[in-house]
């Protein structure tokens, strides 16, 4: 029998979060690329919580969007509910976040990737990476599938999410599985292993679903969203998917006692488990032992939809055994006569730990590799579809021959995480903060399309119709700051009334009617730029310090074990990491001042 090849320029494996965007953003640049996935039907499926965004979550996702992405147009057309996290804070901390139709928002993303031009959606289990050695170096040539055909390219981007060697735990029961009612994926884990790979185990959970019929929501409170929603996108003009309530209520004392009396069945407390999971995303027995003292945890009720029952529990996620679940619902406000559909449970994977990655997330050990998403130890669908876009452009630049897109943390929430990432490794699933951008006053959620729009425009990634309402924004806040610092009122630059956090931008339109055709996105842009100015300009001080040290580069090639006059445990880490400038170096922890300077003398030849 002979055997079937099919030849592409990339191929993604896995069409999550991950491998949607990196797909779709490798199409975009003229590769020809197909999208292996096990289910069709589960295409950009949300493994458990309906919701896209949150706090620097919804930041990732405007960033995608400004670069072309298209989560935020996804969320904008499916989402039912809105809101801006974070509101009475700076606007640094603004954060937006939406509820999802869960099914509409898979199909919508299934639809975008059908209709992309040199894409290929194939429903596929891959089973094997194949490879060959040049001059000593492995480098990837493509997949083998069940089935036994033979897809090949040279660049192939992993994003497999929690799939690998994956295993359910609901209490004392295990089932292999990377998500409620689906299989796992070893082939791969052994191939990963055979090329030379480092793998580890993560473990997250998730809670149960109810029948929004059995819940008796006057038990609860009502928590309805923003009056005015934010869409995400900056292409979307109007959301306009009827938008739905969610409720909250809260556990007790009698279900926290439950919970203790039954922790020896929990796989986390038992030892069944022994893998580290989201530290900042507890399950409830996680809760009911690190916070002893509170008597009391907020559940919010949440809709997976307009055309499904389910209702989602957050807050709640568990791997206690079925019977525990049943009655720790029936002790819940209006949720005593709960249907549960389907129950929580932990899944536990294997990922790689992303230090074994450049920053173009290319892998340092098979060329042509790549890998993003829940793969590199990370969690959450805005990480993982921020990782894949990255990817994806990445795979595709590399087969044009051209640099690969490396984002600085001074430029967005997506340079921070793929910085740390292969920086730093993850030592427990790793969330985006906005605490981990250390300037994050300039990584708004408001700003993503200035500072990613003309990068990305360069690349060949975005739309004219992008390009020209951005384009237009840019040259309406040019002429409202060109009449704000000409036009005076009672002496006063108006500029500089408008700095002041007691005024308005109406009060200043009518002191300059001109200003009044200005849009809302502009507008605020120029407040901003005009309340910050200060802040920003001592930011960028540092910033173009950081800059003089990543443009020192280290060359890939370069031999840390040259270095016998460092110490060895900084030799070590260096040599690990194999940083690509002198700034990422920097940033390895562990990594002193007088390593740095040693580094450089050896850099500069001196030495
Ligand atoms: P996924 O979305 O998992 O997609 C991987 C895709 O690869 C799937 O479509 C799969 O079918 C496909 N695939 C796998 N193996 C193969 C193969 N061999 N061949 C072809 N296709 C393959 N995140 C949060 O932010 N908060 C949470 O509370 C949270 N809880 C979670 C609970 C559970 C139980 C699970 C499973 C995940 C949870 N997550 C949570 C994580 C979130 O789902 C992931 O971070 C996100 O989906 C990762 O996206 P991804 O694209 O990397 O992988």
């Amino acid at each position: 029998m002979s055997e079937c090849r099919y030849q592409y320029d990339v191929i993604v494996v896995g069409a999550g979060h991950a491998g949607t965007e990196a797909a779709l953003a490798a199409a975009r640049l003229g590769a020809k690329t197909a999208l292996l996935t096990t289910n069709l039907d589960t295409v950009a499926q949300m493994s458990c919580n309906p919701a896209i965004g949150g706090i620097a979550k919804g930041q990732i996702v405007r960033e995608i969007d400004a670069m072309g992405g298209v989560m935020g147009q996804a969320i904008d057309a499916t989402g039912i509910q809105f809101r801006l996290l974070n509101r009475r804070k700076g606007p640094a901390m603004h954060s937006p976040r939406a509820q999802a139709d869960k099914k509409a928002y898979q199909w919508w993303v299934k639809l975008a990737v059908e209709d992309q031009p040199n894409l290929d959606l194939c429903q596929e289990i891959v089973s094997d990476l194949v490879t060959e050695t040049v001059d000593g170096k492995q480098r990837i040539t493509g997949v083998s599938v069940h089935g036994g055909a033979i897809y090949a390219a040279t660049r192939v981007v992993l994003t497999t999410g929690t799939f690998l060697a994956a295993i359910m735990h609901i209490g004392e029961s295990k089932t292999p599985g990377g998500r409620g009612g689906e299989g796992t994926s070893s082939g791969i884990s052994n191939a990963l292993n055979r090329l030379g790979f480092r793998l580890d185990r993560f473990k997250t959970g998730t809670p149960a679903r109810l029948n929004f019929n059995s819940i008796d929501f006057d038990k609860t409170e009502l928590q309805p969203g923003d009056e005015d929603p934010q869409p995400f996108s900056y292409l979307t003009e109007k959301l306009t998917l009827e938008q739905m309530p969610c409720h909250i209520t809260y556990t007790n004392e009698k279900v926290h006692d439950l919970i203790r009396a039954n922790l020896h069945r929990a796989p986390m407390y038992s030892g069944q488990i022994d893998s580290r999971g989201p530290r900042y995303c507890p399950s409830i027995e996680d809760k009911v032992v690190r916070f002893a003292d509170k008597d009391r945890h907020q559940l919010f009720l949440e809709p997976e939809g307009h055309n499904t029952r389910e209702v989602y529990v957050n807050g709640i996620s568990t791997s206690l055994p079925r019977d525990v679940q049943d009655e720790m619902f029936k002790l819940i406000p209006g949720l005593e006569n709960a249907q549960i559909m389907r129950y929580g449970y932990a899944v536990e994977y294997d990922f790689c730990p992303p230090d074994q990655l450049w920053p173009s997330l290319q892998t340092k050990e098979v060329t042509g590799l790549y890998f993003a998403g829940q793969i590199n130890g990370t969690t959450g669908y805005e990480e993982a579809a921020a990782q894949g876009l990255m990817a994806g452009i990445n795979a595709a630049l590399e087969g044009r021959g051209e640099e690969p897109l490396i984002l600085g943390r001074e430029q967005a929430y997506i340079g921070v995480l793929i910085d740390d990432l292969v920086t730093c490794g993850v030592d427990e699933p790793y969330r985006m903060f906005t605490s981990r951008a250390e300037h994050r006053l300039m990584l708004r959620q408001d700003n993503a399309d200035r500072r990613l729009t003309p990068l990305a425009n360069e690349r060949g990634l975005i739309t004219a119709q992008r390009w020209a309402a951005f384009s237009s924004k840019l040259e309406q806040i040019d002429s409202a700051l060109e009449t704000l610092s000409t036009t005076r009122h009672q002496g006063t630059l108006l500029s500089n009334i408008l700095r002041r956090n007691d005024s308005t931008w109406e009060q200043v339109c009518e002191l300059a009617p001109q200003l009044s055709g200005i849009s809302d996105e502009a507008s605020l842009q120029v407040t901003y730029d005009l309340r910050y100015e200060g802040y920003v300009a001592r930011q960028q001080v540092e910033i173009e310090r950081q800059k003089r040290l990543s443009y020192k580069r280290i060359p890939e090639s370069f031999d840390f074990t040259r270095l016998t006059q460092m110490r060895t445990e900084a030799r070590e880490k260096l040599g690990r990491v194999r940083p690509t400038t002198v700034a990422q170096a920097e940033r390895i922890s562990g990594i002193t001042p007088s390593d740095i300077a040693l580094l450089l003398v050896y850099l500069d030849g001196r030495m």
